[in-house]
């Protein structure tokens, strides 16, 4: 029995065979032409382009039957790269001048683009090479006469188990004969993951050598849920997850029938579930899944994959919207976070060694006020139409507080001179994200209304290790000893000042952890949507003691993995 831990993309626990798809690599022939054949080949392009572009839209109409108009959406991207007449234009006139057969000419434009793509600093952009990976491939398998290996074709229950995967390669698995799918790499916010999810397909990512690890037909255990791949299991395992498996089954109902119902303990503590969100069009979904509000709108992606800046007048639109939609709760903006990993084309911001530690969030907004009093006046304007709050990311100190706050103040002068209305009492949190914020949050209460933890920084921040490097993943431990003291430190220094503590980094969301957090003392969690009915289910299901002996225990451990270990095992024995 080999038990490997990679990244829980989708959540679920499968057992099966596992069934390896190879990486699609074609053999590309490299042949001279004549004059006289370039229009064939032309025709031979424009016919594969034709092809591909049918074999897209009958995809895309599967997928909206089966899935929904969102998830075919993302198949929007591979058409834009059918009609990209620079690319189509580059090939034929590398074509005419070289003399060289069209399936060759194409993989040499189509590595072109990838290579110029993935160098990208915009991640938007960056993540597109994925989408011209894939249509390329439709295409060279068109040019090339070749039939798809199509994961469509799995005959029986199996466990697919790849390099890694396209979203067209996740679509056409069938959700009875895939049960669950592990990749080497990959990303957990990847659309294979997104797709994954939308199909309820457990997945584990950045499972390390799987590929190399794992034969075909091996007996595997995944379990989407903790990350966890079990390769070969002995009967005693077998038998614990096909109980656990079940269990999940029965409980998936009962999660959703007190999603509406608020997360107060047995005791009658009540903690708010808020969701977290990227966009306007997410609030439905938010309060679908019984959402008590929005505990952080991540607006950085407002100013994404569009090439002017969002006028004031546009903040202003979208926040009054959610703002209206989610009354009476509350909704939390998150000022511009801009920088790490999320680049905009608009700011040409100079390449950095360490982007994580440079000129990132406030500390941008702080240099270029213009931008961030332009995005504070839109909240304030905003803040009439329901329950604003407006929270600043990456605050490493009281000064980069006060200076934030000084800004706010401009802008709230500037709107009283205007006469424009807005709520002079708007609440203002800070968030915890940075070491040095946890350590001095006893000062930094003195200025905010709230705080938030974002935990995905924190733990990167904290522990030295970047967020988005694989070669360093198996490190980023949220339950690891110094991330829960600096949490505990946070919540204590909080509470003595009177003010109110949430989460919103994806630790929040996380099963295993609610009752820990709960027991932590934090006033608010918020997660993505989809898992807010779980970690309802799971507060309603215990006492504040309960989950406050938990917290203290986990508390006394010495590593990262015994407290997870710890937490699992609680939460199989408490939630029924
Ligand atoms: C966090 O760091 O936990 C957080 C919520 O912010 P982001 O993931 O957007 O950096
Ligand atoms: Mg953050």
């Amino acid at each position: 029995m080999i038990r490997l831990k990679g990244i829980a993309a989708a959540s679920g626990i499968a057992l099966g065979p596992a069934y390896k798809v190879g990486k699609e690599e074609f053999t590309i022939p490299q042949d001279a032409i004549s004059q006289g054949d370039i229009p064939l080949q032309i025709q031979l392009f424009e016919e594969s382009l034709i092809k591909t572009r049918r074999e897209i839209i009958e995809l895309q109409k599967r997928i909206s039957a089966e899935m929904g108009q969102e998830e075919a959406q993302i198949f929007d991207a591979h058409l834009l790269v059918l009609e990209d007449r620079m690319l189509i234009e580059e090939v034929i006139s590398r074509l005419k001048k070289e003399k060289l057969n069209v399936a060759y000419i194409f993989s040499e434009v189509l590595k072109k683009y990838i290579d110029v793509f993935s160098n990208i600093e915009d991640e938007y952009l960056k993540e597109r090479t994925a989408d011209i990976n894939d249509v390329g491939k439709r295409i060279l398998r068109n040019l090339l006469g070749k039939e798809k290996k199509g994961l469509g074709d799995i005959k029986e229950k199996v466990i697919v188990v790849a390099h890694d995967l396209s979203p067209s390669d996740t679509a056409a698995m069938h959700k009875q004969k895939v049960c669950a799918f592990i990749t080497d790499i990959g990303g957990k916010t990847s659309h294979t993951a997104i797709m994954a999810k939308s199909l309820e397909i457990p997945a584990v990512v950045v499972v390390r050598d799987a590929t190399t690890r794992i034969k075909a037909g091996d007996i595997l255990i995944v379990d989407g849920s903790m990350g966890i791949v079990i390769i070969d299991p002995d009967e005693a395992t077998l038998k614990e997850y096909r109980k656990e498996e079940k269990k999940l089954r029965g409980v998936a109902e009962k999660f959703l029938a007190v999603k509406d119902k608020p997360a107060l303990t047995l005791d009658g503590k009540k903690i708010e579930i808020t969701g977290n969100i990227e966009f306007p069009e997410e609030v439905p979904a938010v309060k679908l899944h019984g959402a008590e509000g929005i505990g952080l709108y991540r607006t950085e992606f407002f100013y994404m994959n569009r090439k002017d800046l969002p006028t004031e007048e546009e903040h202003y639109q979208a926040y009054k919207y959610v703002a209206e939609e989610m009354k009476p709760h509350s909704v939390i903006i998150r000022t511009l976070d801009l920088g790490g990993d999320k680049f905009l084309s608009q700011f040409q911001i100079p390449h950095e060694m360490q982007p994580f530690l440079g000129w990132r969030a406030i500390r941008f907004c702080l240099a270029r006020p213009d931008i961030f009093k332009l995005q504070l006046r839109a909240i304030l304007r905003a803040s009439v139409h329901g329950n604003l709050k407006l929270m600043y990311p990456m605050i490493s100190g009281v000064e980069e507080l006060e200076q934030a706050n000084q800004v706010l103040k401009e802008a709230k002068d500037e709107l009283r001179k205007l006469g424009t209305p807005f709520n002079e009492n708007v609440e203002v949190g800070a968030m915890i994200e940075v070491p040095s914020a946890a350590l001095t949050a006893d000062i930094l209460a003195r200025e905010v209304n709230f705080f938030s933890i974002g935990t995905n920084d924190l733990i990167q921040y904290s522990l030295a290790v970047d967020r988005v490097n694989e070669k360093v993943a198996y490190l980023y431990e949220p339950a690891h000893p110094a991330v829960l003291r600096l949490i505990k430190t946070i919540v204590n220094s909080a509470h003595q000042a009177k003010i109110k503590v949430g989460m919103c980094g994806e630790m929040a969301g996380e099963p295993s952890f609610a009752l820990m957090l709960l027991g932590l003392g934090l006033d608010e969690l918020s997660m993505p949507p989809q898992v807010i009915p779980e970690l309802k289910y799971i507060i309603r299901s215990v006492t504040l003691k309960q989950a406050q002996e938990i917290a203290t225990q986990a508390l006394k451990l010495s590593t990262g993995k015994e407290v997870e270990e710890y937490l699992e095992k609680k939460l199989r024995e408490l939630i029924k």
